[in-house]
């Protein structure tokens, strides 16, 4: 079922083959449950600067840095870049307004599929857009000897952040291997254009509000309505990557 989008995707490339050696994990909306918090905190403390951004459209620009979310949409309403005194208050208003939530739970299936990945001798790495000390501390608490600290892509890394392909590129150097030798997994639009534009074969998750459509039409390789279902899969996708 997994051979057409692994051969359509190593025709486009020119690759023989993938020889799958690191997984590329995004965070929030991937291995935390974490999603909802991040729109309602990013609608609200938007609003109380007279900024216009739904939690509907937070999922849009989700994975991008909370810098560029701030200023794409005061561009929008104002014609001009916030300041950047404007944009540090304004994330720092947001991560205190997401940490008054309650912790997020580990998504369903994440922990498993980590556990599949590391037994396969794959290496797991973590893409993530956010600077949430709080979550990438909870990171090795609730996923324990998952990821090793030199195998981390966090906002404090990049400069551009997702769509942009450099998070990911920045993630294949750190793990040391190729594009060819990677997989990208993401849950959001702008996560899957860059893992895209990075050249990594890339699996969409969807585990937010969107329409699976939206995933597919940013270049996903694969969709899986659920990290569990890529869990469930995960075997029958390990054998058609290798072959
Ligand atoms: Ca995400």
């Amino acid at each position: 079922m997994f051979e057409k989008s692994i051969s359509d995707y190593l025709q486009k490339h020119g690759y023989p083959h993938l020889q799958l050696k690191a997984a590329l994990f995004d965070m929030d909306g991937v291995l935390f449950n974490s999603m909802p918090y991040h729109a309602d905190a990013w609608h609200k403390v938007m609003e109380r600067h007279g900024l216009h951004l739904s939690r509907e459209e937070a999922y849009l620009h989700e994975g991008r840095t909370g810098a560029s979310t701030i200023n794409i949409v005061y561009q929008r309403q104002f014609g001009k870049d916030a300041s950047p005194e404007l944009i540090e208050g304004i994330y720092a208003e947001k991560s205190k307004e997401f940490n008054s939530h309650p912790e997020p739970e580990r998504m369903p299936g994440a922990w498993e599929t980590l556990q599949k990945v590391k037994a396969a001798g794959i290496t797991p790495v973590l893409v993530t857009g956010s600077g949430q000390h709080s979550l990438l501390d909870r990171l090795t608490h609730n996923f324990p000897g998952m990821f090793d600290r030199s195998h981390m892509v966090t906002a404090f890394d990049v400069k551009y952040g997702k769509p942009n392909p450099e998070p990911y590129l920045m993630g294949l150097e750190k793990a040391g291997v190729q594009a060819h030798e990677a997989i990208v997994v993401e849950n959001a639009p702008i996560g899957v254009q860059a893992g895209v534009a990075a050249g990594i074969f890339t699996i969409a998750v969807n585990t937010g509000p969107l329409d699976g459509q939206v995933l597919l039409d940013a270049g996903a390789n694969l969709l899986f309505p659920s990290m569990q279902a890529l869990c469930d899969n995960w075997q029958e996708l390990l054998d058609a990557l290798k072959k």
